[in-house]
């Protein structure tokens, strides 16, 4: 277990610790660094609270929000009225600013809906109504010459432009969060597992056990736990929900979205999928994703991709885009969706944000899917109503807003490169060749201020790793220095968290 910013294993100074029962006081517990818990954390850490983040995982972003779309959305899929409707509309009016505040790769593309007959125009018709009816800006239909002048080469008769559609890097939006929460006061505890939670009728208060023995007392608990959600609610005596989860598996192809893929392009979606149907979706970082399928499985650890998904994948983008090549495949990933609806039934219900009547301060957060990352500053907007409406709130005077991530050698022109590798060498050493990334790059994600050290910490910090060569040049060299400089054991180097060991000792 390890504090951020408090030194391995201590606690910080202002966590009122009871040594003898390993007990810490707060005022709000939050459960699980997703892009929603590190949004609520960064939210409430306007006001004067004592708030630590328990994670399971060693580092934000290990659960749902490390394995999307990345897309902002607009938020012309929800049904009116519902939260995710009014949250996702508002998240996205606020996603720029939120971005430009907290340094993370952010691009408004627009998003094309492509009709393949005249059924889907209709559906699209019906679509920018709903989506006016939620106030979404920027919806019109385009005819065929349009859909070929904004994304040439692309299948279909027609469709439909979102112009406020953007995509951003869920990895540096969930850091930045943190990071930002952390700098004006709250706590991220990683590998710190939730296993049981017990409110105390005298004073009203929760102790919530971690699964390494500690307590740590609070009089909100904010159930941000994602895909484990229903079973924090369990532990604290609720038992009204039950998540399903939906696999989404996706393609990761080569840097190639400059030639082929300037905005995102998903087919007019049918009704009761559950899902936005397969789409071609540019990243910040260049590469285009293809993705995802929707399964409903039992097992919530189950992030295969298979064969028969993939195939399936393939040939549905190829409809939408034909220039597509399986040689520019590079990768693959899987993401769950934490449904609230039966396999059965498909489709959505809406986002669970509310404190419990029978469990007074357990707010709980459940069945958090898509658009859940565009609606995140919202949602913990709304947690923070939820409080204010039972506690006075004091603002910070102090409340740092913006936050910096180190510069990135590739985002600079050759004479601002020049200027970074004259005042620190390293910027000019290249560890990691297929994205250009220097050995500062991967000292300052080593040295991250909430003190992850995982191959993927270091990973979703610089970025390297992600190339055609999957780390096989790079890897080593990382290792190397986590080793010779960082005193870190072989043994000792993980990919993610406990039990993805990369080494398990020395051959000669
Ligand atoms: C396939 C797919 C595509 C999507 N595409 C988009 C998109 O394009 N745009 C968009 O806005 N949204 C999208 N979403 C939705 C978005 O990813 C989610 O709404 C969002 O990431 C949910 O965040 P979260 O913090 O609730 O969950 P998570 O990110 O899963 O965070 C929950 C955290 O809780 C931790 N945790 C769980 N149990 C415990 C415990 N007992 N103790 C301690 N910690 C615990 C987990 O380790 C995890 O880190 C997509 C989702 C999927 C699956």
């Amino acid at each position: 277990m390890a504090f951020a910013a408090g030194g391995a294993c201590a606690p910080a100074a202002d966590l009122r610790l009871h040594r003898k029962l390993l007990m810490y006081e707060n005022d709000v517990i939050i459960i699980g660094a997703g892009g929603i818990g590190c949004a609520v954390a960064r939210e409430l850490s306007r006001y004067e609270l004592n708030i630590t983040v328990l994670e399971k995982e060693c580092d934000v972003a290990g659960g749902i929000s490390g394995r999307n779309s990345a897309v902002v959305h607009a938020g012309f899929n929800n049904r009116p009225g519902s939260l995710m409707a009014k949250l996702c509309v508002r998240g996205n009016q606020g996603f720029e600013t939120i971005c430009r505040q907290l340094d993370v790769p952010y691009q408004k593309t627009g998003k094309l809906l492509v009709a393949f007959d005249e059924e889907d125009l209709e559906i699209l018709r019906g679509i920018i109504a709903q989506g006016e009816a939620n106030g979404c800006r920027g919806l019109h239909l385009v005819d065929q010459a349009e859909l070929q002048r904004l994304m040439p080469g692309v299948g279909g008769i027609g469709g439909m432009l979102s112009s406020e559609t953007a995509v951003f890097d869920p990895f540096l939006y969930c850091i930045a969060l943190a990071e930002n929460a952390l700098q004006n006061g709250a706590r991220f505890v990683f590998n710190s597992e939730v296993v049981g939670i017990d409110r105390a009728s005298s004073d009203a208060r929760f102790t919530v056990q971690t699964a390494d023995g500690r307590q740590y007392r609070a009089s909100y608990l904010i159930n941000c736990a994602g895909l484990y959600s229903d079973r924090i609610a369990e532990m604290a005596g609720i038992h009204d929900y039950r998540i399903y989860p939906c696999r989404g598996e996706y393609f990761i192809l080569d840097k190639i979205a400059d030639e082929l893929l300037p905005l995102p392009v998903y087919p007019a979606p049918k009704a009761g999928i559950g899902g936005l149907g397969v789409h071609l979706t540019p990243t910040t970082a260049g590469n285009i994703i293809i993705g995802p399928s929707a399964e409903y499985i039992d097992d919530r650890t189950d992030l295969a991709c298979t064969a028969e998904v993939m195939e399936q994948l393939f040939a549905e983008a190829k409809a939408l885009l034909p220039a597509l090549d399986r040689r520019q495949i590079i990768g693959s990933y899987a993401g769950l969706r934490p449904k609230l609806t039966l396999p059965k039934e498909g489709g959505y219900k809406d986002f669970v944000i509310q404190e419990e009547s029978s469990c007074p301060g357990l707010i709980n957060l459940i069945g958090i899917e898509s658009p859940g990352l565009t609606a995140s500053v919202p949602i913990a907007e709304m947690v923070a109503d939820i409080i204010a409406k039972q506690k006075p709130l004091h603002e910070k005077s102090n409340f740092v807003e913006g936050r910096k991530r180190p510069p990135r050698l590739r985002d600079l022109d050759e004479t601002q490169q020049a200027a970074l590798i004259a005042e620190d060498p390293e910027y000019g050493e290249i560890i990691c060749r297929c994205q250009k990334v220097s050995k500062r790059e991967i000292r300052n994600a080593i040295e991250n201020p909430l003190g992850a050290r995982s191959i993927s910490a270091i990973k979703y910090r610089a970025w390297a790793t992600t190339g055609r060569c999957n780390g096989g040049y790079c890897l080593t060299r990382i290792v190397d220095m986590l080793v010779r400089e960082y005193g870190m054991k072989p043994e000792e180097i993980t990919y993610r968290s406990a039990g993805s060991e990369l080494f398990s000792g020395r051959v000669k």
